[in-house]
């Protein structure tokens, strides 16, 4: 068949599309900074950030730049052999956290099954293979493998798939009195998210993080936090994990990563990594030099200054949008999250709505996210401009009034 000849409408998706998604009605054909425009040419301000994805926008010169020149040197070579942008981004990785090893991948989902078993691992290795508890939390969400959502607390994510990975225990988020009740000297380790994301924008108390560390100590067991929606400087540190004055055993990134570019790491210590040896885990496509130039100049543009506290005046912006409308309509019973992680709890006789309000405003033109069934969440890129929010908020105030009027 002739490409022309193609049928590329929003209508084509269900005919050849596995059903897994309900994509908006209109098809982005083009990005700009925070301005997106779809196939009619119809403007549209991005607060979603492709899920928290482009921290910088859209088409980031300094990002274009990169794709184009490592384009025309060296794409791929497997992991049977390295390669220089791989070698510089793990070493700047490793000196901007906790870590001294790094594990490169492709996806979220991928780096978070590689910290899981790599906990399960280190504790067989070092302790005993009777040593493989994972807890974890309800509403969490580690990504779509069958470990992953197996370690996820939403059980509708994994019904259906089994039998699914054995010795997870879930229990509630915020609760340190729950975890000291299932934890015991047969726990691997604990898995959280500093701010659950996809769960409806809820941040850990400092508490609970410091006790979940102390937990961990008493127990042998490893802290995994996952950061591929809060870190990369989504929480204004290049890592939420700062905010709570402890640190994990093993971490993973991977979203904002490749500011667009799929590419995911996993972070942890020399001693915890000294148990892997060549072959026992590993992936084609991990660390492959386009990922890593790009992402190398990604976290080169994000771990500065100018961007970090950048996130806070742009939250801010955001908050005091959000609070004024708030006054004027009654909607929200919350505006949580940290930095430019934000969520708009509607309050419950709108919780109804979200879906509404994100297809209302996606008419008037911006693009928002939910979080859970009740949360409207806000994941712009990080540099996105004070005109850019202003323009964006005005239209979404719109489409809420809208749909309250409805
Ligand atoms: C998105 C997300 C994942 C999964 O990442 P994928 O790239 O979709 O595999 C895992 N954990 C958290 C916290 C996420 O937000």
């Amino acid at each position: 068949m002739a490409a022309e000849n193609i049928a590329v409408t929003r209508e084509t998706f269900d005919n050849v599309i596995l059903p897994v998604y309900a994509p908006a009605q209109f098809v982005p054909v083009k990005g700009k900074g925070s301005r997106v425009w779809d196939q009619q040419g119809k403007e549209y301000i991005d607060f979603s950030g492709g899920i928290a994805v482009t921290a910088l926008g859209h088409c980031h010169p300094a990002l274009v730049e990169t794709l184009k020149r490592q384009g025309e040197t060296l794409w791929h070579t497997s992991n049977v052999f390295t390669n220089e942008p791989a070698l510089r981004l793990a070493t700047k990785l490793i000196a901007a956290t906790f870590a001294d090893r790094v594990f490169f991948g492709n996806s979220g989902a991928e780096a978070n099954e590689a910290a899981f078993k790599l906990a399960r691992y280190y504790a067989c290795k070092k302790h005993s293979p009777f040593k493989s508890k994972i807890i974890a939390f309800h509403n969490a969400f580690h990504g779509r493998t069958l470990f992953t959502v197996s370690v996820g607390g939403q059980p509708k994510y994994s019904d259906g798939f089994g039998p699914k990975p054995a010795d997870i225990v879930h229990v509630p988020f915020n609760d340190l009195a729950a975890v000291k009740a299932v934890i015991d000297d047969h726990t691997c380790a604990i898995v959280v998210e500093p701010i659950q994301g996809e769960g409806g924008v809820m941040p850990a108390t400092p508490e609970f993080m410091q006790g979940l560390r102390a937990l961990c100590d008493e127990h042998n067991a490893l802290l995994v936090l996952d950061e591929v929606q809060s870190g990369m400087g989504r929480s204004g540190k290049l890592f939420s994990y700062e905010h709570y004055g402890i640190q994990p055993d093993i971490l993973t990134t991977a979203k904002a990563l490749g500011g667009g570019f799929p590419v995911s790491a996993m972070l942890t210590t020399h001693e915890i990594a000294s148990v892997m040896a060549p072959g026992v885990h590993g992936t084609t496509y991990g660390g492959n030099p386009l990922a890593c130039a790009i992402a190398e100049t990604a976290l080169d543009i994000i771990n500065t200054p100018a961007v970090l506290a950048g996130v806070e005046a742009r939250r801010q912006q955001f908050t005091d949008a959000l609070r004024a409308l708030d006054s004027e309509l009654d909607i929200f019973s919350e505006i949580r999250g940290k930095g430019l992680l934000m969520g708009a709890v509607l309050k419950p006789e709108h919780a109804s709505k979200a879906r509404d309000i994100l297809n209302a405003a996606a008419a008037e033109g911006v693009m928002i996210l939910t979080a859970g069934s009740d949360v409207i969440r806000f994941v712009p890129s990080l540099v996105i401009t004070p005109e850019e929010i202003d323009a964006g908020m005005t239209r979404f105030a719109a489409a809420l009034r809208r749909v309250i009027a409805a």
